[in-house]
This record gives C-alpha cells, sequence and structure tokens, in this order.
C-alpha cells in the first residue's frame, strides 16, 4: 500500500487485459510493397513472389517491424474494424489525468517477433496493462511510468490462434514543473539548465562525430561498392561489406519532409521546433533542426544549407537551414 489510495487502486488494474483490435486487412501485398517503397527496403523476400518461394518460407511475408501498422486505426482516431473491443486500453492514463498527471511523453517501444506473417493471415492484438512505476521526478516533471504491452496473434480457422509478436509500449504520465517565477531574492537556488542531450558515440558513428568538431558533414561510404548510408552503421546496407569509409558532403541539399513539434515542450528546445528529413545533394537523406524558416514557409522541396551550431559551449550539432535566411 502507498500512502495515496487513489494509487493504490490504479496500480489494483495492472495485469488487466484489454479485447482484440483487428486489422482492417489481410495482409497483403499492396501494403507491404508501399511499407517498403517509404522505407526504402527492396529485400525480395517481401516483393518478389518467384524469390520468395525459393527461400524457407517458400512465399512471400510481410517485414516484421511493419507489425503494428496491420492494426492500426487509420487516417481517423479510434476507427477500427467491426468486431474489435470497445474497451479503452488507455483507460489508466484518463485515471492519472484525474488526479493531475495530466501530460503524456512517450518514453520507449519495444517491438519483437515470434515469427513472419504471410499474406492473407488476419491479425488482431490485445492489450495489457503491464506495469504502473512509482512516483518519478524528471526534468519533464513528476509522474509514472505506464507500460502497456500490445501481443499480436493470428487467427486461424480452427480457433488456435498464434502469436505472432509483441509491441511494448512505455509512456510517462506526468504533471509538468511549474514555470519558475522570476526570483528577487538572490539567495534563491538557481534553476539548474536542463542541457542538449549528447550524442551516442560508438566506433561506428565516431567518424561522423569527428567530423562534426572540424566542421565537416561525413557520410559512410562503402569502399567496396561506393554507396553511401546515413545514420552510419557497422556494415554497407547495400553489400554487407564492412570496408568503410566517408565522404564529406557538400552541404546543400533539400527538404525531404518535415515536422513542427509543438508539444510537450521539453527543454532545453525552443518551440515550435521544426525537424527536418533532409535529402542531402548526395542523395542520402538525414534527420535534422532547421532554422531560418518563417511560420508557414516550409514546405516540401525548399532548399536548404548546412550550418553547424554551438551549444552551451560544448556542443556542435550539424542543422540545416533555408538558403538565403
Ligand atoms: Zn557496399
Amino acid at each position: 500500500m502507498s500512502d495515496k489510495p487513489w494509487l493504490d487502486k490504479i496500480k489494483a488494474i495492472v495485469g488487466q487485459q484489454y479485447g482484440k483490435v483487428y486489422a482492417w486487412d489481410h495482409v497483403n501485398q499492396p501494403m507491404i510493397r508501399q511499407w517498403c517503397e517509404v522505407m526504402g527496403i527492396t529485400n525480395p523476400l517481401y516483393l518478389d513472389e518467384a524469390y520468395a518461394k525459393t527461400t524457407e518460407f517458400g512465399q512471400i511475408v510481410a517485414p516484421p517491424a511493419m507489425l503494428q501498422a496491420w492494426c492500426l486505426e487509420g487516417l481517423h482516431m479510434n476507427n477500427y474494424p467491426p468486431g474489435s473491443t470497445d474497451e479503452n486500453p488507455y483507460e489508466v492514463l484518463k485515471r492519472f489525468e484525474a488526479h493531475g498527471f495530466e501530460s503524456v511523453v512517450a518514453v520507449n517501444s519495444d517491438l519483437s517477433f515470434a515469427r513472419y506473417v504471410h499474406l492473407g493471415e488476419k491479425l488482431y492484438y490485445t492489450t495489457i496493462l503491464n506495469d504502473v512505476g512509482d512516483e518519478k521526478v524528471t526534468a519533464l516533471g513528476t509522474g509514472y511510468f505506464v507500460t502497456l504491452v500490445m501481443r499480436f496473434y493470428s487467427e486461424q480457422a480452427n480457433g488456435a490462434d498464434e502469436y505472432v509478436g509483441q509491441l511494448t509500449f512505455r509512456v510517462f504520465k506526468f504533471a509538468p514543473h511549474q514555470k519558475p517565477t522570476p526570483q528577487t531574492d538572490d539567495a534563491a537556488p538557481a534553476v539548474p539548465k536542463i542541457l542538449r542531450s549528447k550524442p551516442g558515440i560508438s566506433q561506428d558513428n565516431a567518424f561522423f562525430w569527428e567530423g562534426v568538431k572540424a566542421r565537416e558533414l561525413r557520410i559512410q561510404q562503402c569502399q567496396s561498392c561506393e554507396a553511401l548510408q546515413h545514420p552510419p552503421g557497422p556494415v554497407c546496407q547495400h553489400c554487407q561489406s564492412d570496408e568503410l569509409s566517408y565522404i564529406v558532403s557538400s552541404g546543400k541539399g533539400s527538404l525531404y519532409s518535415f515536422v513542427v513539434m509543438h508539444y510537450p515542450e521539453v527543454p532545453p528546445f525552443e518551440y515550435p521546433n521544426p525537424i527536418g528529413l533532409v535529402e542531402l545533394a548526395e542523395g542520402v537523406r538525414m534527420v535534422t533542426g532547421l532554422e531560418g524558416f518563417a511560420k508557414g514557409e516550409l514546405a516540401i522541396g525548399s532548399e536548404v544549407e548546412l550550418v553547424f551550431n554551438e551549444f552551451e559551449g560544448e556542443l556542435t550539432l550539424p542543422m540545416f537551414r533555408k538558403v538565403g535566411a
């Protein structure tokens, strides 16, 4: 028992299972093809029936990472296929809201697979409220980590539905810190400044960050097939060679896509916060912060150029700005 009876009531529903949410469509080739196109995946196991027949699967299978896509509601919120549950698997979030924890941020998501799914299978998932953590104080505010697990199944005619994989989804449900009011008392303790996260540097991407220090935007290049790739990896995505080097980008590119973050406002970023997927002149794409665009000015295809920005005097990041800004 905690000293919060309302929290005990919430924790009492941990383990609760919610009913089936069906996929709108059976596993099908057009969705696989479109998903692969968007993701830049050309593996013939997913796309070429003649090739797939020569594999251990004997037929086309869907990319495992597509699992969640089959059971999404579509363009409109809560538009689930007939037969799906009308229970709300997210009721726990509403309960926290009733106690002042109104904000939410997704923390992490893990997808795991039991087997490949193939054309014609009908999928559904059920949801389990897996865990509600103890109260935590974070940079965002005070709140609770909530973990939901969606277990995906393939419906079988004999009723023995087969488990095919699961998605673990953790969110932080929190009450944001109050904005500090300006202090007039010089003795008041300083509010600690939240800094930008430092990059995770590994053997695979060290060259990239050394380049940033030297004010170069380096793109990984395969020495065997000369293909370029970003983000950097341990092997070439095209020929699997581990003989990798890099070229230095011209820093010119265009906006392939973008999103503007408005909420939640997470320090230390400024809002609205435009984030772009820039297609470099060299042909690879890079997720990056954007600057120099006035409100409403962001457009797919806009010409952008590289700029190096320094933060807190100790972190340099490559970003892109509107040409001429
Ligand atoms: Zn290669």
